[in-house]
């Protein structure tokens, strides 16, 4: 599906979504700049995907970072073709009255700012070219809310906000600007919510079986795969988009938290 080595970066590269949406374009023969801010991870998931990849250590909240990231695709592989900002945190969690705003500052800084950031220097490189797509990643609380993670909620929120602004903004650029929204999904990130232990993919695929209607959850390739699908030309039509990939988690009846 990518037109002669599209070129991609993804935002939180060396775990879960990022790293096996970077795998998936890899496969598709897409050229791609894996950045996280975990620098051996995201190194180590550069190496295995093989010379069509890049790594970088790069903290989505700070502009000179993403920036970096934005020119290393273009100084390596010649443009930039996709912008995936799917680097987050759950980060602050706890009732409202005591909330640490020092916490919720830094949840926000990597939840909104970062995809403010990854939308901002995409742009740059991407309208001189009139090409390209931007791909953001929120969630069901975006919609949902979800008892105690608020600024989490609030981020992913406001992300849906800032993909339509922009979408509006770079349609007539011929940019398309899109948000994914998984539903639980057996990750690191949901592994360590879920038990305490990052590591326990496996185990946490069967216990989020409870959150959607004992079918299997998702998995980080599923959500891959919708990334990789808004990305292609076949999805030229879509623009200020929400791609909700849950299995039917979030709309049906019954069947949510
Ligand atoms: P994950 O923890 O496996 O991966 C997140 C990656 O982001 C990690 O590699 C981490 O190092 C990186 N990261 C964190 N802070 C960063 C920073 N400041 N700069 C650069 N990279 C940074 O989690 P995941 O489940 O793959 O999450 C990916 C995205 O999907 C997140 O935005 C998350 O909010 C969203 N999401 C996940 C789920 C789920 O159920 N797993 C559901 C909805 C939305």
């Amino acid at each position: 599906m990518s037109r002669n080595g599209d070129v991609a970066v993804v935002t939180g590269a060396a775990s879960g979504i990022g790293a096996a949406t970077a795998r998936l374009l890899a496969d598709r023969g897409w050229r791609v700049v894996c950045a996280d801010v975990q620098a051996e991870r995201v190194e180590e998931v550069a190496w295995r995907i093989g010379p069509q990849a890049r790594a970088l250590r790069v903290d989505v909240a700070r502009e000179d970072d993403v920036a970096a990231a934005v020119d290393l695709a273009v100084e390596a592989f010649g443009r930039l073709d996709l912008m995936f900002a799917n680097a987050g945190v759950f980060g602050a969690y706890g009732p409202i009255h005591t909330a640490d705003m020092d916490a919720v500052d830094a949840t926000w800084a990597i939840d909104l700012r970062g995809v403010f950031l990854s939308m901002k220097h995409a742009a740059r490189v991407m309208r001189p070219r009139q090409s390209g797509v931007i791909i953001a990643t929120t969630s069901p609380a975006a919609v949902a809310g979800g008892v105690g993670n608020h600024a989490y909620s609030a981020a992913k929120a406001g992300i849906l906000g800032l993909m339509r602004s922009v979408a509006g903004e770079l349609r007539p650029h011929g940019i398309r600007v899109n948000a994914i929204m998984p539903g639980p999904t057996a990750t690191p990130m949901n592994a360590d919510l879920a038990t305490g232990d990052a590591t326990a993919v496996e185990r946490t695929a069967e216990l989020l079986k409870a959150r959607t209607d004992g079918k299997r959850p998702a998995f980080a390739e599923d959500i891959a795969e919708a990334v990789a699908f808004l990305a292609s030309p076949a999805a030229e039509m879509i623009t200020a988009h929400t791609l909700v990939v849950d299995g039917g988690f979030t709309a049906i009846p019954g069947d949510s938290r």
